[in-house]
């Protein structure tokens, strides 16, 4: 059961801990499509120069991909954690007034 916010009363408020999850999640997976989009299809002179092999450019997918995955990962954890309030106990969003908050269990 999440408690009110602490600001307006609603019970719209979401646990920042999951949604630091999910925001990892999301943006590990949005890296991983954007870094394997941007090198099988973004023109480059690296790719060019090495006679057109698929094999080079697959894999340089794959590296891209995961590489983007990181970095998107990363990015999501960060986003998430900038809302996490000070202190101790489970942070909590809330969605109507987007005021961050900490309950102790
Ligand atoms: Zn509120």
């Amino acid at each position: 059961m999440p408690p009110p916010c602490s600001r307006c009363d609603l019970q719209r408020v979401i646990n920042l801990e999951t949604a630091r999850k999910l925001g990892t999640a999301t943006g590990a997976l949005v890296g991983s499509l954007k870094g394997a989009y941007t090198s099988l299809y973004a023109p480059s002179r690296l790719m060019a120069a090495s006679f057109s092999f698929p094999m080079t450019r697959i894999s340089t997918a794959v590296v891209a991909a995961a590489s983007g995955g990181i970095a998107g990962a990363a990015a999501g954890q960060q986003m998430v954690q900038y809302l996490f309030p000070p202190g101790e106990g489970t942070p909590w969003l809330c969605l109507g007034c987007g005021h961050a908050f900490r309950v102790i269990d």
